[in-house]
């Protein structure tokens, strides 16, 4: 079975997330040095297709990345998402949003971030914020935010059927993990920064959270928009299985060179 396989929520189905182990390594048997060998081939076939897609420019590729504080986002790109040139790819973190973006509709923001064709676009955090934080802090009131992943849906829906390719990524760490990660940020003087007050309070909905993810991967992950959740404990295993669902989305679009407009069999470069 393939990793896209093994990962993937089958649409219609609910993940027992308390059963799917954040240590484990589904799909691979190797160590963290074999994945870092398997890595680089995959990179190398990532920086091959950006540049097909692009060249292409007929295809659209989206990759949603959701975890946790602590779950990791940050490090994947790092060492997965810059296997794409950076001309044509575009990182988007979604934060709280502003004063302006309260002014419209949730989706607003992030539909206006969609990559364009022949590009990546990375949403770091998305629009599930909005039935994740804004459901465990009752941002809005259950009536509204119910009717999100309807809405979502047929938003990505639309996305898909107008040749963007989505993949949704879901980062799952264990609560001993991140404990460990936000006492290296509290220890760390190069990683105070990171830290966050709201963190904390993150940690103790710990429950809510697993429940509102639970909700948001069962009624969300569709054929033409899955849901993967990764298991995200090991770093190497967490890059090894995003870069892997990403080389197989990147061949089955299999973008095409174009053909030359113009015959260049008869040119000649002068001297
Ligand atoms: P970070 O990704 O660590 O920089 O933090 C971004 C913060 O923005 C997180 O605490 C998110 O929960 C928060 N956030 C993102 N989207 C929304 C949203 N739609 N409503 C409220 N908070 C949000
Ligand atoms: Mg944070």
């Amino acid at each position: 079975m393939s990793f896209g396989e093994l990962l993937r929520i089958a649409p219609g189905t609910k993940p027992d997330l308390a059963a799917i182990d954040p240590a484990s390594t589904p799909g691979f048997d190797g160590d963290k040095d074999a994945a870092h060998d398997r890595l680089k081939e995959l990179r190398h076939e990532l920086t091959s297709f950006q540049e097909r897609l692009w060249a292409e420019g007929r295809q659209s590729l989206l990759i949603v990345l959701q975890a946790l504080d602590g779950g990791g986002k940050d490090g994947l790109i790092r060492k997965v998402i810059t296997a794409f040139n950076p001309q044509g790819t575009r990182v988007i973190g979604f934060g709280v949003p502003t004063e302006e973006e309260l002014r419209h509709d949730y989706l607003w923001r992030v539909h206006a971030a969609t990559p364009g064709k022949g590009r990546i676009g990375v949403f770091n955090r998305s629009h599930y914020e909005d039935v994740l934080v804004v459901r465990v802090n009752e941002l809005v009131p259950e009536s509204v935010w119910e009717k999100r992943y309807d809405q979502i849906n047929d938003f990505e829906a639309t996305l898909a059927a107008n040749d963007t390719r989505i993949v949704k990524v879901f980062l799952h760490i264990s609560r001993d993990e991140q404990r460990e990660r936000f006492q290296k940020r509290i220890d760390d003087p190069a990683k105070h920064w990171k830290w966050s007050s709201g963190d904390l309070e993150t940690r103790e909905h710990w429950g809510d959270y697993q429940a509102a993810y639970a909700d948001a991967l069962a009624r969300c992950s569709r054929d033409h928009a899955p849901w993967f959740v990764v298991p995200a404990d090991h770093k190497w295993y967490r890059d090894l299985a995003v870069a892997e669902i990403l080389v197989e989305a990147a061949r089955e679009m299999d973008p095409q060179w174009p053909e030359a407009g113009d015959d260049l069999s008869s040119i000649v470069i002068p001297q």
